[in-house]
């Protein structure tokens, strides 16, 4: 109940304290200081810390090293002095001696004899220490043997010369010292101001960036430094950044051109069925069949772009499970063998491997090998699709021997919307997304996708997928 109340009451006297410590903690919160000022201002209070324990250490040290000299010399001879008296005191007139009093105590530390006032026997540092601070004087004890008996004794010395003269030493030093941080403060400031400045700039040059002038680099020039670090990590982040933009415009402004070619040729085939279409069922037919054949085309391109789109957005999903590859291989020999009678097809699975990914998505990514395989390929020549499990990959390799593929496209291939210069140009149907979409596929499986070849002579393509058993 008391402790309560006494709480309570405590609380109560402290509350206008942690208003105001709460109060200005808040202020500070508010108020926005620069790293300059904080660094300054760090500096200068280390700064004073140091002044004020020198000033503490150096006249501390002054009195402890006057005091060994005084208990050496002074001291020694007094104690000596009074101790050959004992007990005849009456010889001694303290008035004539450098102490102002001393006391004699019985083996049972009680008085036995006191030239002035009385106190206890300093017997430790601490009452020593007592008495410099309170009475402003110094205790020299010991104890001695006279006549067969132990006695201790103190002599007391007053001590405030010694002690004004280590306040003039540390009032000194901390002149000296507020001397020194009048040169200090503003060569602290200055420094720490310059050493900012490169940020204060780079938060300016940050500022004015947009995508309009996205080329824009922080200036890297002067020292070694975690600054000079932090503007080429800056330069090289703005870097990757332009670069990505630059992909994406470029991919934009490809997808819409990819767009503009259909929707031109059905545009010609919807004003020519205008004009004579109406009558002449020839004309209504061709057109009907191209305007078909140009949806087909348009919706093929927008579902690869979607994919490519979902992909980018990461909301592209794999319906996993564990599967006998060659199901699916096998799946793929039957469709292809129907749909083309043009190649010389060889479909040969060395061995078969359970696979943990999304059945669909593997055969579309192999579908795409395939029809790459049979469209580059001239009719009667040779393609192959094997199996075979190497290290710890399943993999599915497509090997033509048709028009292979120039060596400086042999890197772009698998960019968006590239396509060779010979399949544009020989007008092969396509859109050049058919491998950047294999490769998505594989990478979604931790897999891997290799090509090699030789133009004129043909393609070889691995689709590599990591499997559980075989
Ligand atoms: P598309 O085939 O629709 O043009 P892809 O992304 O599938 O797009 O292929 C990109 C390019 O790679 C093709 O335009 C073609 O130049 C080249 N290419 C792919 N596969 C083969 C192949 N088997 N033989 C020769 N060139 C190929």
């Amino acid at each position: 109940m008391l402790k309560t109340i006494l709480i309570k009451l405590l609380n109560l006297i402290l509350y206008p304290f942690k208003l105001i410590i709460k109060i200005l903690v808040g202020l500070l919160k508010r108020l926005k200081f620069s790293i300059a000022f904080k660094i300054s201002t760090t500096y200068l209070i280390l700064y004073i810390i140091i002044i004020m324990t020198v000033a503490l250490t150096t006249s501390v040290g002054y009195l402890i090293f006057e005091l060994q000299k005084f208990e050496d010399s002074t001291a020694a001879k007094d104690s000596e002095k009074i101790i050959s008296t004992f007990p005849n005191f009456n010889k001694i007139n303290v008035k004539e001696e450098s102490y102002s009093s001393f006391e004699i105590f019985d083996k049972n530390l009680n008085i036995h004899f006191a030239s002035g006032r009385t106190g206890r026997y300093a017997d430790s540092i601490i009452v020593i220490a007592e008495k410099i601070i309170y009475n402003n004087e110094y205790v020299h004890s010991e104890s001695f043997m006279k006549n067969g008996s132990l006695y201790y004794m103190n002599i007391n010395y007053p001590m405030e010369d010694m002690l004004r003269d280590a306040w003039r030493i540390s009032f000194m030093v901390l002149i000296s010292g507020a001397i020194g941080l009048m040169f200090f403060a503003p060569i602290v400031s200055s420094t720490s101001y310059k050493l900012i400045g490169p940020i204060k700039n780079m938060t300016e040059i940050t500022k004015t960036i947009t995508v309009n002038n996205i080329n824009t680099r922080l200036d890297v020039k002067g020292t070694e430094d975690e600054l000079k670090e932090l503007s080429e990590t800056f330069n090289e982040m703005m870097d990757r950044i332009e670069g990505g933009y630059k992909t994406q415009q470029q991919f934009v402004s490809d997808a819409s051109h990819e767009l503009r070619t259909p929707i031109a040729v059905i545009k010609g085939y919807v004003n020519m069925l205008d004009r004579w279409g109406k009558n002449d069922k020839a004309v209504l037919e061709e057109s009907i069949a191209a305007i078909k054949n140009e949806t087909d085309n348009m919706q093929d391109l927008i579902e690869k772009l979607l994919f490519i789109a979902r992909s980018d957005r990461s909301t592209l999903n794999f319906t996993k499970e564990d599967f006998r590859i060659c199901t699916v291989l096998n799946e793929i020999e039957k469709e292809t063998k129907m749909i083309d009678a043009s190649h010389k097809l060889y479909f040969k699975f060395y061995e078969d491997a359970t696979i943990y990914g999304d059945k669909m998505r593997i055969k579309q990514a192999v579908r795409i090998l395939l029809d790459n395989a049979m469209k580059y390929t001239p009719p009667g020549e040779y393609i192959m699709v094997s199996g075979f499990i190497k290290d710890e990959y399943y993999v599915i390799k497509v090997e033509d021997t048709g028009a292979g593929i120039q060596k400086n496209d042999l890197d772009k291939i698998f960019d968006r919307l590239y396509r060779a210069e010979e399949s544009r140009s020989k007008q092969i149907s396509g859109h050049g997304l058919g491998l950047s979409i294999a490769k998505i596929i594989v990478l979604g499986h931790k897999g891997k996708i290799k090509v090699k070849s030789t133009p004129k002579k043909g393609s070889e393509f691995s689709l590599m997928f990591p499997y559980l058993d075989s």
